[in-house]
């Protein structure tokens, strides 16, 4: 079965059709500037790359991947038919949803009403769902939260000690993110170690410009970085990451700011970039840091500190683990953000192979570990899309079994 993954920004919509018979990639590509001026539809198929123009809208978005897909001279597929279900992500799950679904008009009330949690994503996720549901209405539909892997977390470890009324009644608490990333990692780590997935302990740490690390226990994750919204936990490439709230309160009357504004700049304007002073990509602050840029080698090793401390925490709340795994741009691809986290941590268990670390083939499964380490230190490529087309098939499988 040929499964469509949609990722929907506010003006872009991402895509993916995955073959599941042997889960290949068949094509993939990007409608960015949804709405803007001069929008344009990328779309990338054995080998190749190609733009043709944009969309107003999500459903013209939409209208026209699908064209291009079943396009007689550069399409993928003969017809619509070949499309045997849709898979859609969803940010903010929140306490609702548990695992992915099969989308109802109820599940997408509920995702739109859980928007006031993440109100940058869920409002534009669901504008996908729906112009997907008027372009394809005989094609099932399933959604995957990024927030769904984490709901096996404690109270102890996602409430904020606030008040118990204000909790209950607001439902602020921390949510987490990158859910499908850590579950995917998650499940080749079992499959590199040879262990059933409920009986893996290891913290998952998902660095790219967006980062957060997972503390997993019998498979399931028990705490994780992120918040109530992404802003919490490490140093990202605009987030600053953890801080004191009071910061917030300095910023509004030293900067003569609202609240609103000085949220926007905590999460678009820091992090790298706003230590950096440069970019927030981590591959041009290094390379910046490279020829002595101090402002850069300063962000850079914020982050790695920043990482490390979330590694040190999940060591002692799991009491060691069978494994450290890095994912994601930075985490697959940096070699020294991963020797600046992982280093001087032998009295932990944690001895990283430096030279192995530097030197292995990139885009699968390596141990960077020395053979004495008690905890074993992996590089996983992450691949979101695949879990979520994995659900998907699931979803729709079992649906044709109850017809
Ligand atoms: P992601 O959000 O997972 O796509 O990761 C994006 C981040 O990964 C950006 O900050 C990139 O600069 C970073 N990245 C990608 N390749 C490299 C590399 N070879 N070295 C360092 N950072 C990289």
């Amino acid at each position: 079965m040929n499964i469509l993954i949609i990722n929907a920004g506010s003006s872009s919509l991402k895509y993916q059709l995955l073959d599941m018979s042997n889960e290949k990639l068949i094509a993939k590509g990007n409608c960015e500037k949804i709405g803007l001026n001069e929008p344009f539809i990328s779309y990338k198929h054995d080998g190749k790359e190609e733009i043709f123009e944009g969309a107003k809208n999500h459903e013209e978005a939409i209208k026209k991947v699908l064209n291009i897909l079943v396009d007689k001279e550069i399409g993928v597929i003969k017809s619509f038919d070949e499309i045997g279900a849709v898979g859609h992500r969803v940010v903010m799950g929140g306490w609702l949803f548990n695992e992915s679904v099969l989308i109802t008009e109820d599940v997408t009330k509920k995702v739109e009403a859980l928007s006031d949690l993440a109100p940058l994503h869920n409002p534009a996720n669901a504008m996908g769902i729906r112009a997907c549901e008027k372009v394809m209405p005989n094609t099932p539909q399933v959604v995957i939260f990024d927030t769904a892997f984490h709901t096996t977390m404690p109270e102890k470890a996602f409430m904020y000690a606030i008040k118990l009324e204000d909790y209950e009644k607001y439902h602020i608490r921390k949510y987490g993110a990158h859910g499908t990333s850590h579950r995917f990692v998650t499940q080749e780590l079992a499959k590199v170690l040879g262990k059933n997935i409920d009986e893996v302990k290891a913290i998952t740490c998902h660095l790219g410009n967006g980062s957060s690390i997972t503390a997993i226990e019998n498979g399931k994750s028990v705490d994780t970085s992120m918040g109530l919204t992404p802003l919490q936990g490490l140093v990202m490439g605009t987030r600053s990451g953890d801080l004191d709230p009071t910061v917030v309160q300095f910023l509004c009357s030293h900067k003569k700011q609202s609240v609103d504004e000085v949220l926007n700049y905590l999460n678009k304007e820091c992090g790298l970039l706003g230590v950096s002073g440069v970019t927030s990509d981590h591959r041009e602050v290094t390379k910046e840091a490279e020829n002595g840029n101090k402002r850069c080698q300063l962000a850079l090793d914020l982050l790695a500190y920043s990482a490390k401390k979330y590694v040190g925490i999940y060591l002692a709340i799991l009491n060691g683990a069978d494994a450290i795994v890095f994912t994601g741009g930075i985490g697959e691809n940096s070699a020294e953000t991963r020797e600046q986290i992982v280093e001087n941590m032998e009295n932990l268990g944690v001895v990283l192979d430096k030279e192995k670390n530097k030197n292995f083939k990139r885009g699968q499964v390596e141990l960077i570990s020395a053979p004495s380490s008690k905890v074993k230190i992996y590089v996983i490529p992450t691949n979101e899309e695949l879990m979520m087309a994995r659900d998907t098939l699931n979803i729709v499988k079992n649906l044709k079994k109850s017809k």
